[in-house]
């Protein structure tokens, strides 16, 4: 029997769903102070979901002042870690019961498909929060090696208040990623979720008060980036913002914090990311799989999409047929259909922007070998997934991040080549290798720029691999892992002088 339910099932749960459309403030949902709204829309059907709260400035004040007043209070920050970590997995275990619906509810604000929604939404969400929920009572502070009449102590205090902003591509996974550690310290939030998306963490906001979560400890303001966004970047007494998102918008948040208070800001920005297939991988399911779930999954729509396939000459006839067989074989369609592999692009703007991108490379001359453009009969956002070959490195579709499901082959001859080419962008998120040769992974992973290097298998790693960009992908912070949880925190030190 299929692990999921029907088409018909999940769009009779999404005609019940009620869809929030407050921001939620100080614990309770709560109009703009403006009164204005924006229309949320589901990019698959073009349907009007329903208008949201515009929150600008005024609204991110109100959120502000209730994370602080219940940080200095202590309900949450100075709560014992126990405590914190029992309210953790209970949010765990509700967003484990209300996975269904929420995946739903994010599927047709986003057109990501339900199979993803619900993958990410089952497991991944409550993982993080389970996983930094039993981090809270298990990291110890440090003692310093002193002189006998002094003892030192190190110790770690949670930094305050976060401004977390959030992009569209995984709305309540990237919401856990930056909410599950900075609670887990005893932080409190300002959560920005990007407009094309704001449900998932609006629900959300809800059962962490149900999990028992202090009101005013994590604040949802939906709202467009140019007004929240902005007035979270600047806000001064925001301790620290942590963003995901473009390269552009990322520098915007220097800027913001370079003109208030310096608070330290935590980037995840864009990618350009290589796959490169060496003469020596073999050409099999796993690699074919790791192609296809690299260039594809979720529409391209993700920030370490390995769009730039540097394959080796000697194997690249083999790869590419296996590769385009797999790719007419992709359903793109209803996002709420379990038959569906590519849902929609998450709005009409970002599938123009993605077939603009489409209509470069062809004009720069990389070879089409598959789709090329929007998915004929197909009303909503959808873009059907591209193979472009003979990809030149300096093209602008392999230097630029489109964020679609566009997969460009480069050829090449040899490691140095691959490896040339591979370094050569101003991204470093991510990169995959195969090779059925250690010793040229093991060179390839040392020489690659970038935060993760995948070996034989395309993966982003999981709630315990830090996560994050070198060079113009990110900064030094770090989602997920232990290392996260230092963009959450203050380093004190404590000097006792003994008689
Ligand atoms: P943005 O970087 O514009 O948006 C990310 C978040 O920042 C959203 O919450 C957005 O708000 C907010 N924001 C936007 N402008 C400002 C601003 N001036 N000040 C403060 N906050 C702001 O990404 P987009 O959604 O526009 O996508 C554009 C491109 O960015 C994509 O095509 C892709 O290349 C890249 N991207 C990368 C992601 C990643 O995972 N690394 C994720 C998403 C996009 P709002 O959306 O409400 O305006």
């Amino acid at each position: 029997m299929s692990a999921y339910k029907s088409a018909e099932q999940y769009r009779t749960i999404a005609g019940r769903l009620t869809l929030p459309g407050h921001a939620f403030i100080d614990g309770d949902w709560t109009a703009a102070a403006s009164g204005k709204v924006f229309e949320n829309v589901d990019p698959a059907t073009g349907a009007l979901l329903g208008t949201v709260a515009a929150c600008d400035g005024a609204d991110v004040d109100r959120a502000v002042a209730s994370a602080r007043r219940v940080f200095e209070a202590g309900d949450w920050s100075r709560a014992a870690p126990e405590a914190r970590k029992a309210v953790l997995l209970k949010l765990a275990d509700l967003v484990r019961a209300n996975a269904e619906e929420l995946a739903v509810l994010e599927s047709v604000d986003s057109g990501k498909t339900i199979k993803d929604c619900l993958n990410e939404i089952s497991h991944e969400v409550p993982t993080f929060f389970q996983w930094y929920g039993e981090l809270a009572d298990k990291a110890f502070g440090k003692v310093a090696p002193t002189a006998e009449k002094v003892v030192a102590m190190i110790v770690k205090e949670p930094i305050g208040v976060v401004g977390l902003v959030l992009p569209w591509n995984f709305p309540l996974l990237m919401a856990a990623w930056k909410l599950a550690p900075a609670l887990a310290v005893g932080c409190s939030a300002v959560l920005k979720p990007a407009e094309q998306t704001p449900l998932s963490a609006l629900r959300l906001a809800e059962l962490a008060i149900e999990a028992g979560l202090p009101p005013g400890v994590l604040n949802v303001v939906p709202g467009f980036g140019e007004t929240a966004g902005q007035a979270i970047g600047r806000h001064n007494d925001i301790d620290a913002v942590s963003f995901t998102g473009s390269t552009e918008v990322g520098a915007y948040f220097l800027k913001y914090a370079s003109e208030s208070n310096l608070k330290p800001v935590g980037l995840e920005m864009g990618g350009k990311s290589p796959m490169i297939v060496l003469d020596d991988a073999d050409i099999d399911d796993t690699l074919v799989s790791s192609a296809i779930n690299a260039a594809f999954w979720n529409g391209g729509q993700n920030c370490s999409a390995n769009m730039r396939q540097i394959v080796d000459r000697r194997v690249k006839d083999a790869f590419l047929d296996r590769v385009l067989e797999k790719t007419r074989a992709l359903v793109v369609g209803d996002p709420l259909d379990p038959a569906t592999d590519l849902g929609s692009m998450v709005s009409t703007e970002h599938k123009e922007r993605v077939l603009s991108y489409i209509e470069i490379g062809k004009a720069e001359g990389a070879q089409t070998l598959a789709g090329g453009g929007a998915s004929e009969g197909l009303a909503g956002a959808f873009v059907d997934p591209t193979v472009f070959d003979n990809v030149d490195p300096g093209m602008r579709i392999a230097r630029e991040e489109i964020f679609g499901p566009v997969l460009g082959v480069i050829p090449v001859d040899g490691v140095d080549e691959a490896l040339t080419i591979a370094r050569d962008t101003d991204y470093g998120l991510h990169a995959t290798v195969f090779t059925r040769d250690i010793d040229k992974a093991f060179h390839l992973a040392k020489r690659l720029p970038c935060g993760t290097v995948a070996i034989n298998g395309f993966s982003e790693g999981n709630v315990t691999t830090p996560f994050g960009g070198y060079k113009r992908s990110g900064s030094m912070a770090r989602d997920n892992g232990t290392e996260a949880i230092d963009q959450y925190l203050q380093t004190k030190t404590i000097w006792l002088s003994l008689k």
